[in-house]
C-alpha cells in the first residue's frame, strides 16, 4: 500500500510521525509524497491551542475526501475525536498515541514486491540527518492551561538501553543531529525502576561514539531545578548543543501560580544564571503565554521586564487559548484585543533582543554542523550553541565544517565556509 504521512506540532509529535513512517516502510508499505499518490493517509495531529485543533479537523476532512482510508492519531485523538464527524468517519481509523505501533498492521497487507526506497518518496520525515527521539510519553506536572498532558497522560519514560539503541539506530541511518524530545525532558525517569534522572540519560547518550551532536528538548524549571547541576554538567560535553529550551511562561509569580507551573520567577532566573555560567555562548529559548485570564497589565509588564532582563536568544510567544477540560478554561477570559496587543509588544521586544545577540556574531569563526537545505542553493548549519547559520551552496549534510559569520537576520545568521572567499572579496 502507498501511504501518505503528515505530522504537525511539537518535536515529540514530529518524531512520532517519523517513527510511524519508518515502521510503515519496514512493514513493506511504500511512503507516498502526496495524497494524490497514496492509497491511505496517516494524520499525526496537534491540539495544543484552539486554532490548531480547528485546522486539524479541516485537514482531516480534506484528506478523507482524497483518500479511501485515513488514520488519525496524535493529541486530538484521546479527548477531541468527537470533532471528527460526518460520512468521512466511515473511512477513518482513530488510533491512540500509545497504539501507534499498530498502524502498519491496521492498514492491511503491503503492496506486492519491495517498497520504494524511503529516500525517493519521503516528504514528511525530517531531512535524513536530523532525527527526533521521543524519550517519554506524558508529563508529571499539572499546568492549569495544558491540554497536552491530558492528551498524553501520565509519564511513561523509555529506558536508557532502549534510548541508547534508538540513538545508535538513528546514527546508523545517517543522522548527524539527534533531538531528544518530550513534553518535559527533565521529568524523564521518575517512573522507572531506581528513578534514574535526566543526567543519567544524558551521560549514557553522550557516551555513544560518533561525530553527531545532540539537542536536548524542552524542560520545565519545576523539574529541572533539583537536577540542574548534573544536567548542566552533562551538557558541558561537546556532544550536546549548548542550547536550553526552558519555558518560563510568565514574568509574574501570581500568574505562574494561577498557571500551576510549580516554580517562581526567581527559580527561573537562578537556573538561567547557572546555565550561562557553565555553558559559554549558551542559546536560551523560552516560551511566554500572553493573555492568560488572570494576567493584569502589571503582570504583563513583569513578563516584558523579565525578557528585557534575561535577554533570551529565542522567545516563543503564544496567545492564551482556553483548552477544554483544563482548569484555566473555566476562568473568565480576557478580551482578544488585549492578548493581540500584548503579543505584538512582546514580539517586537524579542526581535530587538535577537538581533542584538545575532549581530555580536558577525566576524566570528566557528565550526558548524550542516543539517538541512536552506532557501535556494543554500545549506543550514548549526553552531555549537545551536544558532542557525545559512551558507551558500548545497554543501554535504552531516559534516562539521569551519565557517565565518558575515551577517545577521532576525532568526538566523548568514555565513560562508572558511575556505570560500568572503562576500567583501567577491563584491
Ligand atoms: S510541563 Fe506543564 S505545560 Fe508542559 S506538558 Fe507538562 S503540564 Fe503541560
Amino acid at each position: 500500500m502507498r501511504v501518505y504521512v503528515e505530522s504537525f506540532g511539537c518535536a515529540q509529535n514530529l518524531g512520532e510521525g517519523a517513527a510511524i513512517t519508518r515502521s510503515l516502510h519496514a512493514a513493506g508499505h511504500s511512503i507516498a509524497v502526496s495524497p494524490a499518490a497514496a492509497d491511505a493517509g496517516v494524520l499525526v495531529t496537534c491540539a495544543v491551542i484552539g486554532p490548531t485543533e480547528a485546522r486539524m479537523v479541516r485537514r482531516w476532512s480534506w484528506l478523507a475526501e482524497q483518500l479511501p482510508r485515513v488514520v488519525v492519531t496524535g493529541c486530538l485523538v484521546p479527548l477531541r475525536a468527537d470533532l471528527l464527524t460526518g460520512p468521512a468517519l466511515a473511512r477513518t481509523t482513530i488510533v491512540p498515541i500509545r497504539d501507534q505501533s499498530r498502524i502498519p498492521s491496521l492498514l492491511g497487507p503491503p503492496s506486492a514486491g519491495p517498497p520504494a526506497p524511503l529516500k525517493d518518496t519521503v516528504s514528511s520525515i525530517p531531512p535524513p540527518v536530523i532525527e527526533e527521539i521521543p524519550i517519554a510519553q506524558g508529563c508529571t506536572s499539572a499546568c492549569s492551561y495544558c491540554f497536552s498532558r491530558l492528551a498524553r497522560g501520565r509519564l511513561e519514560s523509555r529506558s536508557i538501553p532502549a534510548l541508547v539503541e534508538a540513538v545508535q539506530a538513528a546514527l546508523h541511518r545517517g543522522a548527524a543531529e539527534i533531538r531528544l524530545s518530550s513534553l518535559d525532558t527533565s521529568a524523564w525517569g521518575g517512573d522507572l525502576e531506581g528513578s534514574p534522572t535526566l543526567p543519567d540519560l544524558l551521560d549514557a547518550v553522550g557516551g555513544i561514539p560518533g561525530s553527531h551532536k545532540v539537542r536536548l528538548g524542552m524542560l520545565s524549571p519545576q523539574t529541572l531545578e533539583p537536577i540542574a547541576g548534573r544536567t548542566l554538567q552533562a551538557l558541558e560535553r561537546g556532544r550536546y548543543f549548548r542550547f536550553l529550551h526552558l519555558p518560563v511562561q510568565s514574568g509574574s509569580d501570581d500568574v505562574l501560580g494561577a498557571m500551576r507551573r510549580g516554580y517562581d520567577v526567581n527559580t527561573f532566573r537562578g537556573l538561567v544564571r547557572d546555565a550561562r555560567a557553565r555553558l559559554p555562548d549558551l542559546t536560551l529559548a523560552t516560551d511566554i503565554i500572553v493573555g492568560f485570564p488572570t494576567e493584569g497589565d502589571r503582570d504583563f509588564l513583569a513578563s516584558l521586564d523579565l525578557v528585557e532582563e534575561i535577554e533570551p536568544e529565542i522567545v516563543n510567544v503564544t496567545r492564551f487559548s482556553p483548552r477544554p477540560m483544563t482548569p484555566a478554561a473555566r476562568l473568565p477570559p480576557l478580551g482578544p484585543r488585549i492578548a493581540k496587543r500584548r503579543s505584538r509588544a512582546l514580539a517586537a521586544l524579542r526581535m530587538r533582543i535577537a538581533r542584538r545577540h545575532f549581530e555580536r556574531w558577525i566576524g566570528r569563526a566557528s565550526n558548524a554542523l550542516t543539517v538541512e537545505r536552506g532557501p535556494g542553493p543554500s545549506t543550514v548549519a548549526r553552531l555549537p550553541n545551536y544558532l542557525a547559520v545559512v551558507l551558500p551552496g548545497a554543501l554535504p549534510l552531516g559534516s562539521e565544517i569551519p565557517v565565518v559569520i558575515e551577517g545577521a537576520r532576525s532568526t538566523y545568521l548568514v555565513g560562508r565556509t572558511e575556505a570560500a572567499p568572503s562576500l567583501r572579496d567577491v563584491a
